[in-house]
């Protein structure tokens, strides 16, 4: 099936690593150019070296994201450097643990500017761009919006947040025909999932206890799993999907865990 993305200008937040690289990847060999925005410069050089070498177009732009006025800044200058933006994957977002009680007033705040603000920004900074394109938005949730997980509110609450936008978006931007929907991880072997993994005292074990209850194969998510689902939303393929949450996840948060 041809995707009909060539030479589709897509942003892709955080896409030097984890996720949002194997976005990345799996764009770049749809055809697409990808702007690549991250704070990571190393990984960003990484990446920027790999598709060069591959003889691919890409835009890389280091940027924290967590401040509006570097979303603006992001988005201009991906305009400015390639004239057009077709999509936008708003990616970027860590699980800072900023829980009910060891969290404050602050810390809650500032965990918003990290994993949602800037899905609103990117958003809004991009939308006259996009209007243009007829273009398309995925933003990448996750599991613990539905399920929790315990002392991460900032990013549980964002995570649900993003979902509500993901509807409230569809509905906006319905008139200009630009869809908007999300993807629903739960347990995919990144670099920040590895940090996390890396806390506990045994990582292995810990690793062990949870694929064995991941219904479908036991065996985390794919980034590319995400990855390919995500640039198939982009396309026009899936031209009459808008607001919509896919679970890409084998079946972790609807299945019944008694199964395994
Ligand atoms: P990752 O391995 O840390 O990759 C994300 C990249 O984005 C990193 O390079 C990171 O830089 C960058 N980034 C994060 N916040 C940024 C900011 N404010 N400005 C600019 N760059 C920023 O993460 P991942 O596991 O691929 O996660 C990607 C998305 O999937 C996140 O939204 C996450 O919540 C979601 N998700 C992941 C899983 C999972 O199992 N991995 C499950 C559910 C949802 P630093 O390394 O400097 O932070």
């Amino acid at each position: 099936m041809d995707l009909q993305l060539k030479d589709k200008v897509i942003v892709i937040t955080g896409g030097a690593k984890g996720i949002g690289a194997a976005i990345t990847r799996t764009g770049v060999d749809e055809g697409t150019i990808p702007v690549i925005v991250d704070r990571d410069q190393q990984a960003l050089q990484q990446i920027e070296k790999e598709l060069k070498a591959k003889h691919k177009q890409a835009l890389c732009i280091a940027a924290e994201l967590s401040k509006p006025e570097e979303c603006r800044r992001v988005v201009t200058e991906a305009h400015r450097q390639l004239g057009r933006i077709d999509a936008l994957v708003n990616n970027a977002g860590v699980n800072d643990k900023i829980g009910l009680e060891e969290g404050s007033p602050e810390k809650y705040v500032e965990s918003l500017e990290r994993n949602l603000l800037h899905y609103f920004n990117m958003a809004h900074y991009a939308v006259p761009y996009l209007k243009r394109a007829g273009g398309a938005i995925v933003n990448i949730s996750s599991k613990t919006a539905l399920t929790g997980q315990g002392g991460t509110s900032g990013y549980a609450s964002a995570k649900g947040a993003i979902l509500a936008l993901t509807r409230e978006w569809a509905v906006e931007l319905l008139p200009y025909q630009i869809r908007v929907n999300a993807i629903v991880p739960a347990e995919v072997m990144t670099p920040l999932y590895r940090q996390w993994l890396d806390t506990f005292p045994n990582p292995d074990e810990k690793l062990a206890g949870i694929t064995a209850k991941i219904p479908l194969g036991k065996r985390m998510t794919l980034a590319e799993e995400i990855a390919w689902t995500a640039i198939f939303l982009l396309s026009p393929r899936s031209g009459h999907t808008t607001g919509q949450q896919l679970f890409v996840d084998g079946g972790y948060v609807h299945l019944d865990r008694a199964i395994t």
